[in-house]
């Protein structure tokens, strides 16, 4: 009988990894062998990237771990991410730990509408151009489809098209800019690809009913229409920490918020932050994550302005998050089925959809959110930080094994986390103890 599923597995950073690997096989079902892709040992292949990419000479890795604790719409969910930054995935299970004992996340999603573009020049008078393709709208829809008719088959296809007619870059003098926008449901896939086909198949119709001529055909990776929304309440009382209350604690909050809204400095850095989660789950879950930073980015200057993602009020005793952005994601398309680390990661997952994907991704960028301002807005971020930043430090300076944990401690109360301190620290403890090195 395996255990009942729960992203709650209170001492799992303390286990050793043999013992984290059983508990995780215990709960998500994992065969043998995709805990083996899990791990990694049968992952990525050279000789598979020879065919996944153009010139390829090896395979990266990057470290893979666990986000606990997360609930969404009353589900959990164990969150794989792929990450080199220490302390993002001690924060992430944090921050969702807290959210969860305030009830979990909320979270909802659009259907999966992406745009492709077209863009058509030498079109004459824009509004008889846009008149001409408004009027032919069902057969531009249909010439779209007949490139994949296996999209319409499952539900999805070209939904609609609207024009667009934009003032020319050069002012005055220049033609101004029609562009036509391919609605697209692309289902379960993040899309691209079959966008790309579609907005390519309708160009010569395009052309014969403006007279002009097309250039660009590529989706927008504003992907507007596709958002993502989650949401968190947690009562004042229950920030508490650093011997401060939970009202001085959601105060810092709150003017952590006010800050990233007021000032694009602020909140570029504020929005790394959230993509620190949902690139590294993005990254872990096969997603094109540049896709996603390219929408992030663009969405959170839709005002003329660049502002956060997320945001922090304060409603009836109770601090309230709220992050909205656009999530193109898939669970079928690029490498997502051909990965088996990915593969297994999204088998623990448990996501029956794209949909569902981005709602979690959502409610992970919240929480990592959640964690970087409450440090900030309180005792400050390099506290915590520090300490999981001086194992990464202990390793630089040579530290293996048993070692590790010995002078990144050491370099905490020292407080001072610099390599040629855990250099001097691993040698007077070397000397002191001496006793082999471990890789475990
Ligand atoms: P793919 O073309 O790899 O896969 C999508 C295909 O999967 C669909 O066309 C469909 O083909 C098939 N499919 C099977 N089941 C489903 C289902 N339930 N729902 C939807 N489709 C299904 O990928 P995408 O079109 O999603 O494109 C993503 C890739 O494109 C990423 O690798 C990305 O990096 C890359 N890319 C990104 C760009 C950008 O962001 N600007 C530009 C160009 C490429 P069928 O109907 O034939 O079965």
């Amino acid at each position: 009988m395996g255990e009942v599923f729960t992203s709650r597995l209170a001492g799992f950073h303390k286990k050793p990894l043999a013992d984290r690997l059983g508990a995780i096989a215990r709960v998500t079902h994992l065969s043998a062998a995709e805990m083996d892709d899990l791990r990694g040992d049968q992952g990525l292949t050279v000789e598979f990237a020879n065919q996944m990419i153009e010139n390829a000479v090896g395979v990266f890795s990057l470290s893979l771990g666990l986000g606990l604790n997360m609930q969404v719409n009353g589900r959990d969910y164990l969150v794989p991410m792929a990450v080199e930054e220490p302390s993002v995935i001690a924060a992430v299970t944090f921050a969702a730990k807290i959210v969860r004992e305030s009830g979990g996340f909320v979270a909802e999603a659009d259907d999966p509408i992406m745009i492709g573009q077209v863009q058509v020049t030498n079109f004459g008078d824009p509004t008889v151009a846009t008149k001409a393709l408004v009027s032919h709208k069902e057969q531009l829809l249909a010439v779209a489809n007949s490139f994949h008719p296996s999209m319409v088959a499952r539900g999805g296809g070209a939904r609609d098209i609207e024009v667009r007619v934009l003032p020319a870059p050069e002012g005055a003098r220049g033609e101004p800019l029609l562009v036509v926008h391919l609605l697209i449901d692309t289902q379960e896939a993040m899309g691209a690809n079959l966008i790309n086909t579609m907005c390519e198949g309708i160009a010569p119709l395009v052309e014969s009913l403006t007279g002009g001529k097309v250039f660009l055909r590529i989706l927008s990776n504003l992907a507007d229409r596709r958002l993502a929304r989650a949401t968190c309440r947690i009562p004042v009382t229950a920030l508490a920490d650093f011997d401060m209350s939970g009202e001085s604690i959601a105060e810092g909050i709150v003017q952590a918020s006010r800050f990233a809204q007021a000032d694009p400095y602020r909140a570029a850095t504020h929005n790394k932050g959230v993509m620190n989660g949902i690139d590294s789950m993005a990254i872990a879950t096969g997603q094109d994550w540049r896709a996603i930073e390219a929408g992030a980015h663009a969405f959170a200057c839709r005002d003329g302005q660049y502002r956060p993602l997320s945001t922090w009020t304060l409603e009836e005793a109770h601090l309230v998050g709220r992050i909205e952005l656009p999530l193109a994601l898939g669970i079928v398309g690029g490498p997502i089925k051909i990965h088996p680390q990915v593969q297994a990661a999204l088998k623990m997952l448990r996501v029956t959809s794209a949909r569902e994907l981005s709602m979690v991704m959502a409610a992970v960028g919240l929480a990592q959110n959640f964690a970087a301002v409450r440090a900030l807005g309180s005792v400050g971020i390099q506290k915590g930080h520090m300490a999981l930043h001086a194992r990464c430090v202990a390793v630089t300076a040579g530290a293996r094994g048993q070692w590790v944990e010995k002078v990144a401690d050491a370099l905490v109360t020292a407080g001072h986390v610099k390599v040629e301190k855990a250099r001097e620290i691993l040698a007077s403890m070397m000397r002191d103890e001496p006793s082999p090195v471990t890789g475990t």
